[in-house]
């Protein structure tokens, strides 16, 4: 079983918490940095992308997620969490972790479908996930590494780069795991890597 961290600073915290333990794994709700060290694998919520941002710098969070990272160790942010993940943010030069190797539009949809649900296919995972998109972000373009896993009217709206995850709807909204499962398995063979090293 893996330990599971919600970053607890603003957002859908404990939806994503329930779905945590709807899979089976211990969520933690993270309000200081130090807390990283306990888990295994860490969600950025969906939320206001530019609150959070401020909130993160305030706590000293930037280098230690950074760290985290770079020990391999997985991290899915969703709607205004993958805004936070990406290398590049439409007309902002103020991008944050850069983590992930895409270009995010952020409350990319328009005005008349801010929010909405949508039946995509996330690929080599599921035909028809039910996702809820609330005034959220899409990427436009992706780097040669990043794996596209799902569009949605052209656009990516679910990738992973390595050890890092990111879809523009909220999957902790529907009583569908699958794409959390997805997250805990990286997070498992993670796990599962070190322990054999
Ligand atoms: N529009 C928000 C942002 O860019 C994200 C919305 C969400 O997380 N539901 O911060």
């Amino acid at each position: 079983m893996a330990t599971i961290g919600v970053l607890g600073l603003q957002g859908a915290i404990s939806e994503h918490v329930s779905q945590i333990e709807a899979t089976g794994q211990t969520a933690v709700i993270v309000k200081h940095a130090d807390q990283l060290a306990e888990i295994d694998g860490l969600v950025l919520p969906g939320g206001e992308s530019t609150t959070m941002q401020k909130l993160m710098d305030r706590y000293d969070f930037i280098e230690p997620i950074l760290q985290f990272a770079k020990q391999g160790k997985p991290i899915f942010g969703t709607c205004a969490g993958m805004v936070l993940l990406a290398k590049k943010v439409s007309g902002s030069d103020n991008p944050h972790l850069q983590l992930i190797d895409i270009e995010v539009c952020r409350n990319a949809f328009g005005r008349q479908r801010e929010s909405f649900e949508a039946a995509i296919t996330i690929n080599g995972l599921v035909k028809e996930f039910n996702a809820i998109f609330i005034r959220a972000p899409y990427a436009e373009n992706a780097g040669v590494e990043v794996e596209i896993l799902a569009t949605y009217e052209g656009k990516i709206v679910v990738a992973k780069q390595g050890n890092i995850l990111v879809s523009a709807f909220h999957p902790e909204l529907t009583d569908d795991t699958r794409l959390m499962q997805y997250f805990n398995a990286m997070v498992e063979q993670t796990i599962k890597t070190k322990v054999e090293v």
